[in-house]
Formats: structure tokens, C-alpha cells, sequence
């Protein structure tokens, strides 16, 4: 795992963690055979139906989708807007609770949260519907590790399709599989919250994702059950997903690479305005255990974890320095970075 490096608490970094974060990292940068070895594993993609498809999961996300399309042309957003008001204000709880719970936490350990928070987190990531929080981390670790090659549960080389739902329409590719039986989940266990969240999650997910969310307009402002349904369960889900399916997809594909040219991970605007702060993934792939999921604060996830850390309950805040940042950047960045336009570095070789 990378180390860590904390710029937020003086008392926890130490100057030896950060030489040894910065060695590690540079050393990283350095490897002449990094890109070598990463085309390599590109070159191992074949086509699409290299595993079984999952007819099941097929019927319903076909079937959830086709009635998305039918719920926009067909449910009136003005009807009433305490119910679209809730639809926003779901799909923003959820969005939250999926980048600041199983992904900033507790994939990536870029903060420490009080049980009071990871309840708040386990509460709101349920209601986004997803896999159980084990099934979440297991396949977003394996996806930082084996980023883009077959062992990546979204490989981003076989395509958009492939890489936003297609991979959730297929069995796993034996070395997804292979990989994530490999990965030391032992932390994620240890915690009491998760692991309860991930032994009752069908119950949870049913609950805070398709239960209450509808019962509350019913019964707080008398919307009907067939509008609190689709707008809850049908619209709010759908976006929601696809939001969520996009950070794999848009930003593994379109957009650019300030941070490292040499991967596929990009910084895409339209995702992160989606996702809450997720959409500057060429600097998540980075900077992994960086709380901010990217180089400056202001993205709605950032801010909720700010605001706990003020009251105490999200603490040991991890950062890069900023001499780290720029070290990396000037090494592999494809120069999108305002640092090129202030000081005038010789331009690297750009990829073919
Ligand atoms: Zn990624
Ligand atoms: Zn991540």
C-alpha cells in the first residue's frame, strides 16, 4: 500500500514517512519499463464475450433503463416539487456516501472517521443501492492495482461500454477473480460498521435505497406511491448509477492527464460535476490516498469531509505535498497543468 503522507497533521508525518512516500513515488515515476509493461498488459485485452454473460443482471439494468427512458418523457418534474427537491437531495446523499464511505475511507484509508461518521457513511452508501461495501473496496482495490489490464474489474481498453455497466452484464474475467481473492481486505473487516453493514446490506440497501426514499413523500406531503416510486427508484437510481459507472468509464477515456500522461485515467470535468468530486481521476490514480480525490479543495465530497473534520469526527486527513505533486507532474504530466504555463519546463516526450 502506498505510504502515507499527511500534510494536515504535523504530529502524525514524520520526515521519514515523507522521504520514504517520496522515494517510493519517484522511483515509481522512474521505472523505464513502466510504460513498457503497462502496453504490454494492454495487448492482453481481447474481445467482448470473453466470459459468460450474466442474463439476469442483463433483463434488469435493460429493463431499469428502458424505464428510465419511458419516466423522463412521461413524469412531471413540476407536479410537484417537494418530489423532485427529495430526488436531488437522494442522489446527492448517495453520491456522497459512496465517494467519501467505501471509496475514500475505506478503499483507500485517505482519512479516519469516528463509528459515528462510518454509520453515517454506511447509512447513506446503502441508500445508493449498489454491491455490499466488501464487494465495493475488494473490486476498487483491485482496480487501482491492476489498473486497464484483464485484472481490472473495468478494464477501460475494452471499451466505454465494457468499463461503465457491460462488466456488471458479464462473469468476471478469471484474473479479476484471481486478483481480488489476493487482496488483503482484513482492515475493512476489523471495523465493526462495515462489518455489519456488509452482513446485513440486503436489508440496509432495501430500506435506505428503495424503501424509505419512497415513503417519505407519501406520507410527509402526500405524493402517490406510483410518482415517490419512479421518481425515487427509477429516475434518481438510474442517474445515480450511471454517474457512480461513469468515474470508470468517461474519465478512463476522454479528458486529460496534467498528473501522469502514461495512463489512462483522465480529468474530466463532466464526471466530477456528476459524481460530486470524483472526476479528477488522472490525479486519483495518482494520488490514491489523497482525502481530496484531487490537487485542490471545492468539490462537494471534499467539503463533507472538511465540515466532519471540523467537528472531530473525520481525522489524520492524508495529503501529497505540494513539492511531491509537482515533482510527479513535471515527470509525467502531458502539460495541462497551469505550473507549465507559470514556469517553462522542458515538454516530455508525449505518448504515441
Ligand atoms: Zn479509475
Ligand atoms: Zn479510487
Amino acid at each position: 500500500m502506498t505510504p502515507n503522507i499527511l500534510s494536515t497533521d504535523s504530529k502524525i508525518l514524520t520526515e521519514k514517512d515523507l522521504q520514504n512516500a517520496e522515494s517510493s513515488i519517484t522511483k515509481m515515476i522512474d521505472t523505464e519499463n513502466y510504460t513498457q509493461n503497462r502496453s504490454k498488459n494492454y495487448a492482453k485485452t481481447e474481445g467482448w464475450f470473453k466470459t459468460e454473460p450474466k442474463w439476469f443482471n442483463i433483463l434488469y439494468l435493460g429493463f431499469l433503463h428502458l424505464y428510465f427512458v419511458y419516466a423522463c418523457f412521461t413524469f412531471d418534474f413540476f407536479e410537484n416539487l417537494m418530489t423532485t427537491a427529495w430526488l436531488f437531495i437522494t442522489y446527492g446523499l448517495g453520491g456522497v456516501g459512496t465517494t467519501a464511505g467505501p471509496h475514500r475511507l475505506w478503499t483507500h484509508q485517505a482519512y479516519k472517521a469516528k463509528w459515528q461518521l462510518r454509520v453515517i457513511l454506511g447509512v447513506l452508501y446503502a441508500s445508493a443501492g449498489m454491491n455490499n461495501i466488501y464487494e465495493w473496496v475488494r473490486d476498487h482495490r483491485v482496480h487501482h492495482k491492476y489498473t486497464d489490464t484483464d485484472a481490472d474489474p473495468h478494464n477501460s481498453n475494452r471499451g466505454f461500454f465494457f468499463s461503465h455497466v457491460g462488466w456488471l452484464m458479464v462473469k468476471k474475467n478469471p484474473d479479476v477473480i484471481r486478483r481480488g481473492r489476493q487482496m488483503d481486505m482484513s482492515d475493512v473487516l476489523a471495523d465493526p460498521v462495515a462489518a455489519f453493514n456488509i452482513k446485513y446490506f440486503p436489508i440496509l440497501k432495501f430500506m435506505f435505497a428503495f424503501l424509505l426514499p419512497v415513503m417519505l413523500p407519501v406520507y410527509a406531503w402526500k405524493e402517490t406511491w406510483y410518482r415517490a416510486f419512479v421518481s425515487q427508484n427509477i429516475i434518481r437510481y438510474v442517474i445515480l448509477l450511471n454517474a457512480i459507472w461513469s468515474v470508470n468509464s468517461a474519465a478512463h477515456i476522454w479528458g486529460s492527464k496534467p498528473y501522469d500522461a502514461y495512463i489512462n485515467p483522465t480529468e474530466n470535468r463532466w464526471v466530477n460535476l456528476f459524481t460530486g468530486g470524483e472526476g479528477l481521476h488522472n490525479y486519483h490514480h495518482v494520488f490514491p490516498w489523497d482525502y481530496k480525490a484531487a490537487e485542490l479543495h471545492g468539490t462537494p465530497t471534499t467539503a463533507f469531509i472538511n465540515f466532519f473534520a471540523k467537528i472531530g469526527w473525520a481525522y489524520d486527513l492524508k495529503e501529497p505535498s505540494k513539492e511531491l505533486v509537482k515533482t510527479v507532474t513535471r515527470k509525467r504530466g502531458d502539460g495541462n497543468h497551469s505550473l507549465w504555463e507559470a514556469v517553462p519546463y522542458p515538454v516530455i516526450s508525449k505518448i504515441e
